[in-house]
């Protein structure tokens, strides 16, 4: 493949931006070679500027849950642009989504929308403050929550590939009301709470982790969170920015039937366009300004433009239910059968999947937190990545982040994604 334009974007860019992208994992360094400067997308489809067509495997890390430029989505946006593009104050349209959100995830009673899932995520941190009237929280170790100061701590794919987990610029004293917990260990969380006993205001979790590639909760581990957060009367935050209509229409929490107090919401939320959301318990969120004393604003929140992208792909997904089972058999066929491969060529790499994200890691021990995480073998990984990029797969550049599968993915893609990766895995060998 020729990746010459993308080549030669890539130096002229590292001009004028720092380190050529504007979101760190993008610029491949996790995995070696040159990012791709992509010029469209469609279906199950991406293409690059020296016109190499890819299957899509991130879907822009979680949001095209439909496949690329879905024609309803597309519509909708057109539609709606037609009608100016900002207005700063209210729209019919925001009232449609709020409620059609209440709807759809159980914990959400009430409903903010914001710009990202960064946004989200240190809006419910200042609102748990705010109705706690405690400092502290909890953040467990390979989980992001975007770049908020004090979530930039042990925080997952970005900051792990880049070297460098805690980011300078981070304040020590914002960092010391952040307490950090290894993933999967309640009695670890247990110990914290007593030893700041009456401190604590959240503790907050992916319930699903996808920030250190894909890791499932065990069994009880969200259920004893949920009862330690009632006992103890702190806020349990579920940041389902990247599980939410991902894993269900009601995100991990109607998944695994655990309903937290509060969740933050992105990614596929916006159809595309950049919008996250938080909520959760009507007493808490009577908390936000201007019902309550948390103060919280954004001028292009609610954008109309935005909202009818995310208005129409949610409906899209409420309406027929049935994409989860099928993104699900998806899901089946292209993990059973990279099992199948690595079996036949003797590997006992891990894979850990649940409905369409799944992670192959190049290690052999379980991956149930960020320790093991860390046991992967990430130039293996970098590897593995350039073979199947080589052979029109995309996957995400980074050992640890997990894959998305769209419903625009038929038996013809997953058939050419497994011969692919067996092709790449026999190269490794
Ligand atoms: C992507 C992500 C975020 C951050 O969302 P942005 O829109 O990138 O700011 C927060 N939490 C989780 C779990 C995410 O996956």
């Amino acid at each position: 493949m020729n990746y010459q334009k993308s080549i030669d974007l890539f130096e002229k860019a590292k001009n004028f931006i720092p380190g050529g992208v504007n979101s760190p994992v993008r610029a491949f360094r996790a995995v070696g070679g040159n990012p791709l400067f992509i010029t469209r997308a469609d279906g199950p489809y991406m293409y690059d500027e020296d016109g190499n067509e890819y299957i899509e495997l991130i879907n822009s890390w979680g949001p095209m849950i439909l496949g690329h430029n879905h024609p309803e989505v597309r519509e909708a946006v057109i539609k709606a642009m037609e009608k100016g593009s900002s207005f700063g104050a209210p729209t019919a349209k925001e009232v449609e989504i709020a409620e059609l959100i209440t709807e759809m995830v159980p914990s959400v009673e009430k409903v903010r929308m914001v710009n990202s899932g960064t946004e989200a995520t240190m809006s419910a941190i200042r609102v748990a403050r705010g109705y706690t009237g405690r400092d502290k929280f909890i953040k467990f170790e390979g989980n992001y929550h975007g770049h908020g100061d004090s979530f930039l701590i042990a925080a997952g794919s970005g900051a792990i590939t880049m070297g460098n987990p805690d980011s300078p610029g981070v304040t020590k004293g914002t960092a010391q009301d952040t307490l950090l917990a290894p993933y999967n260990d309640l009695e670890f969380v247990e110990h914290l709470v007593e030893a700041n006993q009456g401190e604590v205001a959240a503790i907050i979790l992916e319930p699903v982790a996808g920030n250190m590639g894909c890791v499932l909760p065990k069994p009880g581990f969200l259920e004893g969170l949920r009862k330690l957060c009632d006992k103890e009367g702190i806020v349990l935050i579920f940041d389902e920015v990247m599980t939410g209509f991902r894993l269900s229409q009601g995100g991990a929490q109607q998944a695994f039937g655990v309903i937290p107090d509060m969740c933050t919401l992105g990614k596929i939320i916006g159809g595309g366009m950049p919008v996250g959301a938080y909520g959760g318990k009507k007493e808490i969120m009577e908390y936000v300004s201007p019902e309550g004393p948390v103060y919280q604003a954004g001028t292009l929140s609610g954008n109309p433009i935005a909202m009818a992208a995310g208005l129409t792909m949610l409906k899209q997904l409420w309406d027929d239910n049935s994409i989860y089972s099928s993104l699900e058999a998806t899901g089946n066929a292209i993990v059973s059968g990279i099992r199948d491969s690595l079996k036949s060529l003797g590997l006992s790499y891990t894979m850990n999947h649940i409905g369409s994200m799944y992670s192959l890691f190049f290690t052999h021990e379980p991956v149930v937190d960020f320790k093991s995480a860390q046991t992967c073998d990430t130039a293996l990984f970098g590897k593995y990545f350039q073979a199947m990029l080589r052979k029109g797969i995309y996957l995400a550049p980074s050992q640890f982040e997990s894959l998305f599968l769209s419903t625009a993915l038929k038996q013809e893609h997953v058939d050419r994604i497994l011969e692919a990766n067996e092709a790449a895995l026999r190269e490794l060998v």
